[in-house]
């Protein structure tokens, strides 16, 4: 391949004490958490509306904020940011009638539905951004983070582009919320990527005179190696061939493939019934697993239960009721790079437990820890993780499982 030699002379536009690249519900929870800290936030996503992967790419289902046997284990912007995403737009699936709308703590329990809601992704996306703006928080949508500059093992300036063009963000810590560790690799972090690869996915929504409005799920979920290894069967895939995510032709040939799985399967419905129309489909690539970092701790599965000295919170498995996880600070930094932070789906977690923290509860824990450290310290390795857990209490959270009121 040839190369061209670029002379680039950048202006730094913006400073600010917190950087969020991305604003899926790691980003957003990052960006609240650190501007209630007071701090100067600038979040820029490449996308124009908030919410990333549960908003632009359609999935609507806010997984269980419980360990399915009536026990909340994940609280604080998690719960916070479960509430406003069905606060204005509750279509009563899932968990809202048995946790939301009433108190009756003996019908939380197994055969219950869990903790959980389905929601409506254009009033989430909306009312985030007037919570994160009403913070003073600055929002440059449009805008992709393309390098870092650093000095030493710190980032000191984000490299951003959008329509005014290429500038820098000074900023004391960043968080990367990119939901491909996309910082952190730019920054020398080390990071992995998913063995496995991701199966094609087509959420879009539909509306027909008789169903009314309705989300369909092709691609619904996969079975990490791990557990297939364990006997667990794999659902029928859309196409026979896995994606990584991290290559730009490879992105384009996964949207286009699941935008033909997407009409394929509304031409079948029509033909029972003739009034369906599609509403809305994705505008980001619906990824599940590409990128996190290796960090100074990784999560495995087998850590169920597992008390941590340092958790920031904890998690449930979306997948079964029982297990539940403490999420050490340990899995959102790798020393490599002494303030930046991550946030959402790309920490540091093992293929198998990957499936269960890149689910949106997931992503509002780390996202809050994350917003916090950022704005309190700007050396991770350094920081008193007692008064980062001092502060999530505070803001409602709980850290152990000994520690969850029945
Ligand atoms: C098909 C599918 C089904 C799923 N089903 C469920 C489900 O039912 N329930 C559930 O809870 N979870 C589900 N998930 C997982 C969940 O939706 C996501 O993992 C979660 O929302 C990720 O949040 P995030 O903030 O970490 O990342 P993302 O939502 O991916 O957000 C990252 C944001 O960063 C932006 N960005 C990326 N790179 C850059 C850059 N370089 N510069 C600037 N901005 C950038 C993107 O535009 C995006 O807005 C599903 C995922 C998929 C793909």
């Amino acid at each position: 391949m040839r190369h061209i030699e670029e002379k680039l002379s950048t202006p730094i536009k913006y400073e600010c004490d917190v950087l969020v690249a991305g604003g899926g519900f790691g980003g957003i929870s990052a960006a609240l958490a650190a501007a209630r800290e007071g701090k100067s936030v600038i979040l820029t996503d490449r996308g124009f509306i908030l919410g990333g992967l549960a908003t632009a790419g359609l999935v609507t289902i806010y997984l269980p904020l419980c360990d399915g046997f009536g026990r909340q284990v994940s609280f604080g912007l998690a719960e916070e940011l479960f509430r406003l995403s069905v606060s204005e737009c509750c279509n009563g699936k899932r968990g809202f009638a048995n946790w939301i709308a009433c108190d009756d703590k003996t019908k939380r329990g197994e055969g219950f539905p869990r903790f959980e809601a389905d929601f409506n992704p254009q009033i989430f996306a909306i009312l985030a951004e007037q919570r994160l703006v009403s913070l003073g928080v600055k929002l440059l949508y449009g805008t992709v983070a393309v390098a870092v500059n650093k000095s030493g093992d710190r980032i000191t300036e984000v490299i951003a582009e959008n329509k005014s063009g290429r500038f820098a963000i000074s900023a004391s810590s960043v968080v990367d919320a990119t939901g491909d560790a996309d910082i952190a690799f730019y920054s020398g972090v080390p990071t992995k990527s998913f063995g496995q690869g991701n199966v094609l996915a087509a959420w879009y929504y539909s509306n027909t005179g008789e169903n009314g409005y309705r989300l369909h799920t092709l691609g619904a979920s996969d079975v990490p190696d791990e557990e297939q290894a364990k006997g667990k069967k794999a659902s029928a895939r859309l196409v026979d061939r896995r994606f990584s995510g991290l290559d730009g032709e490879e992105i384009s040939e996964m949207c286009i493939l699941s935008h033909a799985a997407t009409l394929s399967d509304l031409r079948k419905r029509r033909e029972s019934d003739p009034s369906i129309e599609p509403t809305t489909i994705a505008t980001i690539p619906q990824l599940r697993m590409t990128r996190r970092i290796d960090g100074e701790y990784t999560l495995g599965t087998d850590e169920m239960h597992k008390r941590f000295d340092d958790s920031i919170g904890m998690v449930s498995d979306w997948r079964k009721r029982g297990p539940v996880y403490e999420v050490p600070f340990r899995t959102l930094y790798s020393g490599a790079v002494k303030n930046l932070i991550m946030a959402g789906r790309c920490t540091s977690v093992t293929d198998g437990m990957w499936d269960i923290m890149r689910v949106i509860p997931c992503c509002a824990i780390t996202g809050e820890a994350a917003g916090i450290a950022a704005a309190i310290s700007s050396d991770f390795t350094l920081l008193d993780v007692t008064e980062l857990q001092k502060k999530l209490v505070s803001h409602g959270g709980v850290l152990h499982e000994n520690d969850i009121k029945t």
